[in-house]
């Protein structure tokens, strides 16, 4: 399997390949989304069906690729996985849409970043499970068409709202992820460190799980490092002391907030003045990629309701005001 997102180093990778929950029954939250995928898997497995085709999107780190895998363990079938942007030539999709079996998950992450005619291939490909190749061009060009075998589509995406409508109009069930509660990320930190093997105390993974921006992700990257201080200290379980150096050696604050929120909610409230400002602004202003903004920190400081959004650009609330106002006084 192609597994294509990679997050920073090749053993946070396998980390995550680790303690990844392979059924459903491991899958914690989203409640509703896996409650009526289950319906929709069941009744498919009884009509001998593929699945219909899935939409999943969110912010990163909530789960999206992990339950691609799930649904296609559910359905008892394989899964290929490849990402919008590794899609640049129509052949690597023909390629992979030829080689699937009946009933097979195709796993395309970053759905919105698929070349736009590449896109049109998967449109026939999702409706009739057939696609159509040109071969040569000019006035020997011909169409070859090529039946595929029904398959279910898992589209994943943190900017769903990029998707091309005819695109969008072809997934039959469309799902959106929601950050996890602290108390669902308290039990998602106690079953890694299990399967890590070493203990945690209750209290310790509350305190991760509070200030993990409501991404498992997260949760499970700071479980990670209260290992490593729990390690050179030599204890056998992260205490709530051990988790407490950690975030504070990693200036994560209470609210999970990290640097780059802290400067971006700084740059909107001292810079712009409780704005507006327009996201390539704020982008050049905090020297981060406008796209990492609008689908990783904004999300997050929308729902901790620093920032809003209005037509003008983004605004921060009355909150983030008191909270992030800098004195001008002092001539820093
Ligand atoms: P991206 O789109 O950035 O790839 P993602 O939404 O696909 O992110 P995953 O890679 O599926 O995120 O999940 C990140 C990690 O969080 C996984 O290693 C997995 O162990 C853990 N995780 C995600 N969701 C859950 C969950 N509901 N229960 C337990 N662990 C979870």
């Amino acid at each position: 399997i192609e597994l294509l997102n990679t997050p920073a180093d090749a053993l946070e990778t396998r980390f995550e390949e680790q303690i990844r929950p392979i059924r459903m029954l491991d899958f914690a939250g989203q409640q509703r989304l896996t409650d009526n995928l289950r319906v929709f898997i069941s009744a498919a497995k009884m009509r001998g069906d593929a699945l219909d085709h899935v939409l999943l999107s969110g912010p990163p780190g909530l789960g999206k690729t992990t339950l691609a895998h799930i649904i296609a363990a559910e359905m008892g079938s394989s899964i290929k996985a490849t990402s919008g942007p590794l899609l640049d030539k129509a052949g690597n999709l023909a390629g992979l849409l030829t080689g699937l079996q009946k009933g097979d998950v195709l796993f395309i992450d970053e759905i919105h970043r698929m070349p736009p005619a590449v896109e049109e291939y998967l449109y026939s490909a999702m409706e009739d499970f057939r696609i159509d190749i040109m071969l040569d061009s000019g006035p020997s060009a011909r169409a070859v068409q090529l039946r595929i075998e029904p398959f279910t589509l898992v589209g994943a995406t943190t900017r769903s709202g990029l998707l091309t409508s005819p695109l969008r109009a072809r997934f039959g069930i469309n799902s959106r992820f929601d950050y996890y509660s602290a108390d669902l990320l308290e039990k998602i930190i106690i079953r890694a460190s299990g399967i890590l093997g070493i203990g945690v105390d209750q209290d310790a993974a509350a305190e991760i799980a509070g200030r993990s921006r409501g991404t498992p992700r997260i949760a499970n990257r700071l479980l990670r490092r209260a290992r490593d201080f729990a390690q050179v200290a030599d204890a056998r379980l992260i205490t709530r002391s051990i988790a407490m150096t950690t975030l504070d050696c990693l200036e994560i604050d209470e609210e999970g907030l990290d640097d780059m929120d802290k400067k971006i909610m700084d740059t909107i409230v001292n810079k712009f003045s409780g704005g507006p400002v327009g996201a390539a602004s704020l982008a050049v202003s905090v020297g981060e990629e406008q796209d990492t903004i609008e689908e990783v920190y904004e999300p997050y400081l929308i729902q901790a309701g620093y920032i809003a959004r209005t037509p003008r650009g983004r605004v921060a609330t009355r909150r983030a005001l008191l909270r992030f106002s800098v004195q001008e006084s002092r001539g820093d």
